[in-house]
């Protein structure tokens, strides 16, 4: 079963708060609001481009606050996913909203037009952090509101974010468990970026913040990821997307960001795996039994963990096999009848 996600920004114009690393404009790329027309054309266009017909589609309604728009407000917005609900072309609706903007009405108002899934906003769940960050809301809102979405029977999506003022690894793995602990299905792991024109860009400039570096960020998504995947919590997002205002122009001042972060991450995790074959030189074609779905990622971004695996092996074969759970593989040996290709 294929999962989309057809997403709406809707940026809360309104948002009261100003947390340190937010700019939404420039991180949505856009601070416009859609009007019903051009929000279901988009439905249109995104069904029309889904080619795989055993699938499951969800409407998911980013990029600000959610539940901080008038309740009228998003009453209009979620009554337009309604005819798509009822013919079956359109399977459930996801909401993004912050910890402090959930209660008995909203929650009333989401079960009537059948959203199945609340995303907060948690970022962190250590208080010392959350101030930092100037979220203006605590760790206890965010189990209070957590404990709230699950027992009136939605699913839970807590997002985090790694590299905050005041956040260490400790911090952020501590969080991680909470998350599991708070009955989180999935989760959205973003290391922080410095974006121009917010406060964390201001201390940045002033030498007062230091964002995580590329390595720091992939090593601490690579223990978070181990963690919530141990636990079946679903990380749905690992750093920004490309797509997200920060590959062109000059909003990204700096921060660990990648296009293919998540590529990086699942890299190291199989290097990790394949690092008890890395023992010594062998003269031999090393063929490596690997998941279909996990091959690029076992082969390493750039090809890295095959260009490690040839330091030790003559040849380094990846095979894809569907029949392979996600991290198991199967290493064969393969004796070579030609001479050794390494000095002896
Ligand atoms: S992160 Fe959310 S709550 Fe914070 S300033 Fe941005 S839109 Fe507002």
């Amino acid at each position: 079963m294929k999962h989309y996600t057809i997403p709406v920004f809707i940026p809360e114009l309104a948002c009261p708060f100003q947390c340190a690393f937010c700019n939404q404009q420039k991180i949505s790329g856009r601070l416009h609001v859609p009007v019903k027309a051009e929000i279901v054309r988009t439905f249109d266009e995104y069904l029309r481009s889904f080619k795989i017909k055993k699938r499951h589609v969800e409407v998911g309604f980013f990029g600000g606050t959610f539940t901080g728009i008038p309740l009228t407000e998003q009453e209009k917005y979620l009554q337009l996913v309604q005819p798509y609900l009822e013919n079956g072309n359109i399977q459930g609706i996801r909401i993004s909203t912050r910890p402090d903007y959930i209660n008995d009405e909203v929650l009333e108002l989401l079960k009537k037009y059948h959203v199945s899934t609340i995303e907060l906003g948690a970022q962190s769940l250590d208080d010392e952090v959350l101030k930092a960050a100037h979220r203006g809301h605590t760790a206890m809102q965010v189990e209070k509101s957590s404990r709230k979405i699950r027992s009136a029977g939605f699913e839970l999506g807590l997002q985090m974010m790694i590299g905050l003022p005041e956040d260490k690894i400790e911090k952020s793995l501590a969080t991680a468990r909470k998350i599991i602990e708070l009955g989180a299905s999935n989760t959205r792991i973003y290391p922080v970026l410095v974006i121009k024109g917010t406060a964390m860009h201001r201390w940045y400039m002033h030498h007062q913040y230091k964002p995580l570096t590329l390595y720091e960020a992939v090593y601490q998504s690579k223990q978070l990821l181990l963690l919530f995947e141990k636990s079946g919590v679903k990380v749905i997002r690992l750093g920004l997307h490309p797509s997200e205002g920060l590959l062109h122009g000059s909003e990204l001042v700096a921060g660990p960001f990648h296009p293919s972060f998540r590529e990086l991450v699942l890299t190291e995790i199989w290097g990790d795996i394949f690092k008890p074959l890395m023992k010594s030189k062998q003269n031999v074609q090393l063929n490596l039994h690997v998941p279909l779905s996990e091959i690029n990622y076992a082969i390493g971004h750039r090809a890295k963990n095959k260009r490690l695996l040839l330091k030790h092996f003559v040849q380094v074969r990846f095979v894809a096999n569907a029949t392979l759970q996600v991290r198991q593989y199967v290493a064969e040996n393969l004796v070579l009848t030609s001479p050794p290709y390494f000095p002896v």
